[in-house]
């Protein structure tokens, strides 16, 4: 393993004095630890890590035992979470690749996908089996030194996401890895290596094996963490974004539904860059109002159907996109409301204005008419419409108690007349 001085290399005052502490105390008690991972890469780029990882040889139950208020965590993966004042520092047990280690204890499918993976192993064996080069770094932040076996270092320097070891295996191994490789691609503005990049064509269906909530919170860390935009760039490039959300897939290829989508994405950077709070339910909602749209069209042309062909629509958009990312409710209901307000919000009916203002999704409504408009003229005079209403009524908007749909008051109870 290759021993560098980190002095020179990392601001060791940004490190989390809760993670130091925790490997302190590891190391006190005769076990190895090191700061891992993210953390590590971030420092080195000179950006704030999100939080701090540990790993160490001491397995999940010794690691417990030296701290109070720690608790294991997960199945396939076995962590210990250890809270330190107001800190939770994620510690893991060295890792071997299934083949390294006693085999009863990582289980594959028919597929070569890792469904069980917890072999202890050595700090060598825990690099390799790590995803990219520049996340298999580690730091000893007492002596001061950067373990790098895999050429992590090199790759930061060159800006290059690299997958450790033969592409195409470790991404049969678990596919999210490709996904993990296109995110940090668009987060750090590195290039993808060659072999890394290639495999993802030959790999990219086993993405189908993936749970949809996996595959949820994955979109998540794709979309909400600030990248948006580059990522779903990557996404579409790799062709993984239709396997994520296949009714993307056409919209993509049309330059205004591009446009709107990319605009959703770089809008909900700029807010997460500003510290401003983002939601799912609207960058999900944008990201899919083009494929409601399209299939509106269809189902109003059909003329078969009976109420709103959006909500229709909606409801077939938001169902095909379960199949494969399992958003909760929390957020695909809120969705079809923004998507039903459209049509509300187009028709511009001067008895309805009060009505429709307080509607609890009204902003977030109109914030996705305002993307619309940007392809659109006839909008433009809709959005000026309601800006004007808000002005007017600035008291009203958003003002629909938390239940949002109006319940209608309980009647007591009358006898029925004979
Ligand atoms: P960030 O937290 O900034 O998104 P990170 O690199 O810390 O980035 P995590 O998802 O927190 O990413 O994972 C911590 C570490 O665990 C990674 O740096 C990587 O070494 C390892 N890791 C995570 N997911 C996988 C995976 N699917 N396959 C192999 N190693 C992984
Ligand atoms: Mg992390």
């Amino acid at each position: 393993m290759q021993t560098i001085d980190s002095s020179k290399l990392i601001d060791h005052t940004a490190l989390s004095r809760a993670a130091v502490s925790v490997v302190k105390r590891l190391c006190d008690n005769d076990y190895s630890a090191f700061i891992v991972g993210g953390a590590v890469r971030d420092l080195l780029l000179g950006k704030r890590p999100k939080d701090f990882d540990v790993a160490t040889n001491a397995t999940p139950e010794q690691v417990v035992a030296l701290f109070r208020g720690s608790r294991i965590i997960g199945r396939r993966f076995q962590i210990v979470h250890v809270r330190m004042g107001r800190e939770i520092i994620e510690v893991t047990t060295f890792r071997a690749h299934h083949d390294d280690g006693a085999p009863q204890t990582a289980i594959k499918s028919h597929k070569g996908l890792l469904l069980r993976d917890n072999v202890y192993g050595t700090l060598d064996q825990d690099a390799a089996r790590r995803d990219l080069s520049i996340n298999a770094l580690y730091l000893d932040p007492v002596n001061q030194l950067i373990l790098d076996d895999l050429g992590g270092l090199e790759d930061i320097r060159k800006r290059l996401v690299r997958i450790i070891g033969d592409s195409a295996t470790r991404y049969s191994e678990d596919p999210v890895r490709m996904l993990r490789v296109v995110r940090f691609a668009a987060k750090l503005g590195f290039s993808i290596e060659e072999s890394s990049q290639a495999a993802i064509s030959k790999c990219r269906h086993l993405l189908a094996d993936i749970p949809a909530a996996r595959l949820f919170d994955e979109t998540l860390k794709l979309f909400m963490a600030g990248f948006a935009a580059p990522t779903i760039e990557h996404l579409a490039k790799y062709e993984l974004l239709e396997l994520l959300f296949p009714e993307t897939l056409s919209a993509m290829n049309d330059p205004s539904s591009r446009g709107l989508i990319l605009t959703a994405m770089a809008n909900t950077d700029a807010r997460v860059a500003r510290g401003k709070p983002v939601t799912p339910a609207f960058l999900l909602g944008a990201l899919l109002w083009p494929a409601v749209t399209a299939r509106g069209r269809d189902i109003a042309s059909a003329g078969t159907h009976e109420g709103s062909p959006i909500n229709a629509a909606g409801q077939i958009v938001i169902t095909n996109t379960l199949q494969r990312v399992s958003i909760p409710k929390r957020f695909s209901i809120p969705m079809r409301e923004i998507w039903e307000l459209q049509s509300r919000l187009e028709k511009c009916s001067p008895k309805r204005v009060r009505s429709i203002l307080s509607q609890r999704r009204f902003r977030a409504a109109f914030d996705l008419l305002l993307l619309r408009s940007e392809s659109s003229d006839e909008l433009k005079s809709t959005v000026t419409f309601w800006e004007e209403q808000q002005l007017l009524f600035p008291d009203v908007v958003g003002s629909l108690p938390a239940a949002e749909i109006p319940k209608r008051k309980r009647q007591p109870h009358r006898r029925k007349r004979n």
